[in-house]
């Protein structure tokens, strides 16, 4: 009996382990299809916005207001997307770089694709890593200055 009651125990444990990763599963497959239903709402959206657009031009009249409205709701549903995505990509243990979004392990340094650094989770950021982090990004914003137009260009080359 006492074997028995080892086995018992042994099958009970495997029931254990194997309820979790169900869960896992199902958890995923939820958020999965929560993501994909919030994108087919994205796309019937812009849809709309492009309706309302089409409507309103071609009575004539403008109404930022409705069409503001209407981007709102479309950056809101956008957000959520991104939220959901990023849940997801957690779950499958996976990090995506921010630079080509290729999908590396966590935990990873550096992405196995372009070899960028790769961000730590963004709930991991402490206050202390926000000021560490004021040098760099002040170097960001000034590589993001968009290209100089052409007469700015030739300003450039007169004072040279
Ligand atoms: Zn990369």
């Amino acid at each position: 009996m006492g074997k028995l009651d080892e086995v018992l125990a042994k099958a009970k444990d495997l029931a254990k382990v194997a309820g979790n990763k169900t869960e896992e599963v199902v958890e995923l497959t939820r958020l999965k299809i929560q993501a994909s239903q919030l994108r087919g709402d994205i796309d019937a959206n812009y849809l709309k916005l492009g309706e309302i657009i089409y409507e309103l031009n071609k009575a004539g009249t403008e109404n930022e207001e409705l069409i503001s409205m209407c981007i709102a709701e479309i950056e809101s549903q956008r957000e959520e997307l991104a939220e959901l995505t990023n849940k997801i990509d957690e779950m499958k243990n996976v990090v995506k770089c921010t630079e080509c979004m290729a999908a590396n392990p966590v935990g990873a340094l550096y992405c196995a694709r372009c070899g960028a650094r790769l961000e730590r989770k963004p709930e991991e950021h402490s206050e202390e890593d926000a000021s560490a982090e004021e040098a760099p990004a002040q170097e960001t914003e000034a590589s993001e200055v968009p290209a100089l137009p052409e007469n700015a260009e030739k300003a450039e080359d007169a004072q040279a």
